[in-house]
């Protein structure tokens, strides 16, 4: 009887130890904890990193990475994470300092840490640095996507397989994607394919997608757009007759409106073609909110507004 008892105790500690145990699949131990500047490169670690990973998005719609600074909680959350991806290429200048501490001694990793010289940008007015806005250009995004998941996986190699089955589905929608942007690119008539925009996000676009790229502030929007800018802006559109330009949602459109109005003193009309997400993403819960959502909505935005035949497009 007593050796029963001893039994059914020992059984019931068992269980109970059993219960009480951390359920690995759950624990936070088996997630990658990962802390990401922009919104697009967030995106890109949750599509690749799937339930393995929790996400920080340090910068969320409508901030401008140029500009922004790391607060104290920035740096407690980039100090707790298993890895610290950032865009590289200046695009966080006013975080470099930071970055570069926490490069020491955790593991932090440029998205863009994989593409070569010859596929980099160097426009003039960035002497001689790179152009940061590499997610403009699908394809680049797609060894950005490769890049992240190569440091998943040296994360965590067990994981390896679920990470290169979620690489291999998000390179098909990147795919999908690019020819989308193609296709809507190739209905606008060629001399129509001219972007303006408050600053120079659209480079690496243009490149692609065959659109001559006009910014009103350079590669940064720490660089003030002076009155000769605004000017020289104004007589371009009135001369190639330019029908819509550009606002984006990471910069005030002030700038931009300045444009307009200089326009409208040569007799000349041009209207602001809507809202862009050239450096920051659309709110969490919108289709906006993600990479897919936020390059389809700027193509159609730019089409719909450059075409001639603005409703066949609706
Ligand atoms: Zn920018």
């Amino acid at each position: 009887m007593f050796k029963r008892i001893l039994g059914l105790a020992l059984i019931l500690s068992l269980m109970l130890l059993v219960g009480c145990a951390p359920d690995k699949k759950h624990g936070s131990s088996d997630v990658i904890n990962i802390v990401a500047t922009t919104g697009m490169i967030g995106d890109l670690a949750e599509n690749i990193g799937g339930h393995r990973v929790d996400v920080i998005t340090l910068m969320g719609p409508g901030i401008d990475p140029h500009l922004y600074k790391a607060s104290e909680r920035d740096v407690s959350r980039m100090s707790g994470a298993d890895i610290i991806f950032y865009n590289g290429l200046h695009l966080e200048g006013a975080m470099a300092e930071v970055l570069e501490r926490m490069g020491q001694r955790s593991h932090t990793a440029a998205v863009s840490e994989d593409l070569s010289e010859d596929i980099l940008l160097s426009p003039p007015e960035f002497k001689g640095a790179n152009d940061p806005h590499i997610w403009f250009d699908v394809t680049i995004w797609m060894t950005a996507a490769k890049t992240v998941n190569r440091h998943l996986t040296t994360s965590r190699p067990e994981f390896k397989a679920e990470f290169d089955a979620n690489l291999t589905a998000y390179l098909d929608s990147l795919e999908t994607l690019h020819q989308f942007v193609l296709d809507m690119a190739g209905q606008l008539r060629e001399d129509r394919r001219v972007l303006i925009t408050a600053h120079d996000a659209f480079n690496y676009f243009g490149q692609v997608y065959g659109f001559e790229v006009r910014g009103l502030q350079g590669i940064s929007t720490a660089s003030e757009a002076g009155a000769a800018d605004v000017r020289e802006l104004a007589e371009f559109i009135v001369e190639r007759k330019i029908p819509a330009m550009f606002v984006e949602t990471s910069v005030s459109p002030r700038n931009i409106e300045a444009v307009k109005a200089a326009v409208e003193s040569r007799d000349y009309t041009v209207v602001i073609g809507g809202n862009l997400y050239s450096d920051a993403m659309g709110n969490k819960e919108t289709v906006e909110g993600t990479y897919l959502g936020m390059v389809r909505h700027n193509i159609r935005t730019i089409v719909t507004a450059l075409s001639d035949d603005r409703e066949k497009l609706n």
